[in-house]
């Protein structure tokens, strides 16, 4: 019999005055018995639609089944036929518009807690068990992968398990691409990232490092060497400017540039980061996905007295994950918005010191179906900021379009 209660088993998170100082991770994760109680939510639905929302197809219902009887392991190896980062999808996959955003429970009360259960699978795993490669029979086939993000090493770890021979060439120093450049520590504990990442190794994928393809190796020559095909996940790395006045200002940041400075440079540290950071006390962070989001709560973390995100619409077009915005309000994030940044502006030694901004209102849905942000005359003013980050979006490094002549890019 299933347990319909309309709620998922709530996670434990670390409480929003003491985690906003701090970078350890904010959700803790379930225990075995919150766990199995709220695997027993699933309806076992033989139409499975949780599995057609399931990006890579995990099935869903059985590994839930395995969760609900207690046989962690059985649901690991479930999981993992079909996807090599549960760890790491439990926590950052948006689940609520994909497995979960048509989970049946979902049409009365809340979707099972898909993601959470992933998590806790995961961990348990990790902390529980060693991983054994199963012998691969190697078909002799060569294939490069580009990039060590999520989609790179997705890639990588479903072709050696089907017996490719693959290399993965990545541009940084270390493995995880947008995991452990632009997601928060307290989002997604790098240590995590790298167990995922030596899974995917220990099924035999070689991995170069500091290799920027499109510049030490070409994609041409990657065929020459005799990779018969070549993935290319080399994520979206050039970030994006509104183009107004005072950009250049110091202490004005990319998101991208802010969180990897963070992120992979440790400027957490500033004791011992190569490359610190400063905040001062007030900061904007210009954007409402996700990547603001983040940037906002680090800037707390780093501590900044007041923190706002400026977003031209309005809380309903915010495209941030509900959980997201939750968290960061319950951090002490400052939300303005309908209110869109025109100007920057500093001091004489370069140095910001506000932000002009404009109210707007909405007007009729453009292309995109979403109400238009318009200006109101007359409401300009000037917000106190010592830092501006800059979230509006990012677009895929050019280079292997550079180099790769006929490549056809959409
Ligand atoms: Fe279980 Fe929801 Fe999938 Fe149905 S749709 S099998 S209830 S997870």
């Amino acid at each position: 019999m299933a347990n319909m209660s309309l709620n998922k088993v709530a996670m434990p998170e670390q409480d929003p005055n003491i985690r906003n100082k701090n970078f350890e991770e904010v959700a803790l994760g379930y225990g075995i018995e919150q766990a199995i109680e709220e695997a027993t939510r699933c309806l076992q639905c033989k139409h499975k639609p949780c599995v057609g929302g399931c990006p890579v197809n995990v099935p869903i219902p059985e590994f839930i089944k395995q969760v609900a009887e207690g046989n962690l392991e059985e649901a690991y190896q479930i999981i993992t036929s079909e996807n090599s980062l549960p760890a790491i999808c439990g926590r950052v996959c948006p689940q609520e518009s994909q497995c979960e955003g048509v989970c049946v429970r979902g049409i009365k009360g809340e979707a099972v807690g898909i993601g959470r259960l992933e998590r806790f699978v995961a961990d348990y795993h990790i902390q529980n068990v060693e991983t054994v490669v199963p012998e691969i029979q190697k078909n002799g086939i060569k294939v490069a992968v580009v990039g060590a993000g999520p989609a790179g090493l997705s890639c990588a770890g479903d072709l050696a398990k089907r017996g490719y021979d693959v290399t993965i060439f990545e541009a940084l120093h270390d493995l995880g691409g947008v995991l452990i450049y632009g997601i928060p520590e307290f989002r997604l504990p790098k240590k995590l990232v790298a167990t995922e990442v030596d899974n995917i190794a220990k099924m035999g994928v070689t991995i170069n490092k500091n290799v920027v393809v499109g510049r030490s190796i070409t994609i041409e020559e990657l065929f020459e060497e005799d990779y018969k095909a070549v993935f290319v996940g080399s994520g979206a790395g050039l970030p994006k400017f509104l183009g107004i006045e005072g950009e250049n200002l110091n202490g004005v940041y990319s998101a991208n540039e802010f969180l990897t400075r963070v992120n992979l440079m440790k400027a957490y540290n500033q004791d011992q980061s190569p490359t610190p950071i400063r905040v001062g006390d007030n900061v904007a962070v210009v954007g409402g996905g996700n990547v603001a989001m983040d940037a906002a709560r680090t800037a707390l973390r780093l501590g900044a007295k007041e923190v706002s995100i400026v977003y031209r619409r309005s809380e309903d077009e915010l495209p941030a994950r509900r959980e997201e915005v939750h968290h960061a309000k319950e951090e002490g994030v400052v939300f303005r918005l309908l209110n869109n940044p025109i100007k920057v502006i500093g001091n004489e030694a370069g140095w910001v010191t506000g932000m002009e901004c404009v109210k707007m209102e909405l007007g009729e849905p453009d292309a995109s179906g979403r109400r238009s942000p318009i200006e109101m005359p007359n409401s300009n003013y000037i917000l106190d900021v010592n830092t501006v980050i800059m979230a509006i979006g990012q677009s895929p490094n050019p280079l292997i379009r550079q180099t790769t002549p006929g490549l056809d890019v959409r």
